[in-house]
């Protein structure tokens, strides 16, 4: 009867086979983003008819799925990204991971996957990183990468409902964003022909289907000399989004107020955990204004021309935060001033300390 409980897995069922070899932890400075992956993986399968089996940490290993398997066809998948951090007392912190498991829930629904309880997922995942511990680079500058993963499993090619699915997490351990240790400005392409998700869409889900089709438009960026794409939406060319980070803009108002702006959740935006950081953040401190709120392009240039943009940066658990320092717009490049007049640099510095242990705060809680 442990087996199978219908609503929800259980941390404490939990079984745990370790890995008969380990694998070399490789250096934190030659690390390549999502490459190496950690000892161990955790797996958890459910059916329509058995419910939610016991999860499992075992060796990591290849998937084995029927070829028909919703998520090959029909993209029914969702994922989550997170990060342990070896803090300078040597504790290892997760950081407000409820946030993500809170989101994981919320795109398993849209994407008609059963539901879990976030409390369960997150005691499993805690075990996962206490398993491979020694995977969490004892440096301030890296930290283990963990991605909850959703997939439908279901053998048939019929367009419905996924009776099977499997919950896994996989983690990798990953070097600095940054490579200097500095901020590393980054500049944008802003091509209103390239939409990212529109209203009444998905794109305030994390869902693999809505990062697959990014793929070329990136190239694209890449190919006009630019690090990212700035995602714009509709006719007043709305500014949504910058690759995969909340934007953010601090400036001086119409009104002469200085104010943080970034664009509200109102079904195109994925409400980043460090978006909401930095809103929580900047509305604790009470120094400057604070709005959600949708801005387009031409006021945004505008405000550039009357030399009102104090600072612009993207949001998210890969950079924290990552400043922007150009945009190419209709052939044009415009410049942005950077980390001289704004909180980006702020921001960064109060939540890496938070990270890193070297200021304790809810918010970072051990792992
Ligand atoms: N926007 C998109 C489209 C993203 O994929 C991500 C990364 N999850 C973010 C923003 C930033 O979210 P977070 O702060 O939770 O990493």
């Amino acid at each position: 009867s442990l087996r199978f409980a219908s609503s929800t897995f259980k941390a404490s069922d939990l079984t745990v086979e370790r890995s008969k070899k380990t694998r070399p932890i490789p250096d934190p400075s030659s690390l390549v983003f999502g490459k190496q992956f950690s000892d161990h993986m955790l797996t958890i399968y459910w059916s329509e008819t058995g419910g939610w089996e016991v999860p499992q940490i075992k060796p990591f290993q290849n998937l084995s799925l029927h070829p028909a398997s919703s998520v090959l066809h029909y993209a029914t998948e969702l994922f989550e990204g997170m990060k342990a951090f070896r803090g300078v007392d040597n504790h290892i912190r997760l950081f407000r991971p409820m946030l993500n498991m809170q989101r994981m829930l919320r795109s398993a629904e849209r994407s008609c996957l059963p539901a879990f309880d976030p409390g369960e997922l997150l005691e499993c995942i805690r075990e996962l990183v206490e398993v491979d511990q020694e995977w969490v680079p004892y440096s301030a500058d890296a930290s283990l990468y963990i991605r909850p993963t959703f997939i439908g499993t279901e053998p048939a090619l019929g367009l419905s409902k996924a009776a099977h699915a499997l919950l896994f997490v996989i983690m990798s351990p990953v070097g600095p964003y940054f490579a200097t240790g500095s901020f590393n400005p980054v500049s944008l392409l802003a091509d209103p022909r390239f939409i990212r998700a529109w209203r009444g869409g998905v794109g305030e889900f994390k869902m693999g289907g809505n990062y697959g089709p990014t793929i070329a438009l990136q190239e694209e960026a890449v190919n006009h000399g630019c690090q990212q794409v700035l995602w714009l939406y509709g006719e007043q060319e709305e500014i949504t989004e910058a690759g995969t980070m909340n934007l953010f803009i601090f400036w001086t108002n119409k009104t002469g107020e200085r104010e943080l702006v970034t664009p509200p959740l109102d079904g195109i935006i994925l409400p980043g955990v460090t978006r909401q950081s930095l809103l929580d953040l900047a509305r604790d401190w009470g120094e400057f204004k604070v709005t959600e709120r949708t801005l387009g392009m031409q006021e945004l240039l505008g405000a550039l021309d009357s030399g009102r943009i104090l600072e612009v940066f993207g949001t998210g658990t890969a950079c924290v935060v990552c400043p922007v320092s150009s945009l190419l717009y209709k052939g044009k490049m415009y410049r942005f001033p950077t980390m001289k007049n704004g909180p980006a640099k702020r921001f960064h510095k109060e939540l890496t300390d938070m990270q890193y242990g070297r200021k304790t705060n809810e918010w970072a809680p051990l792992a």
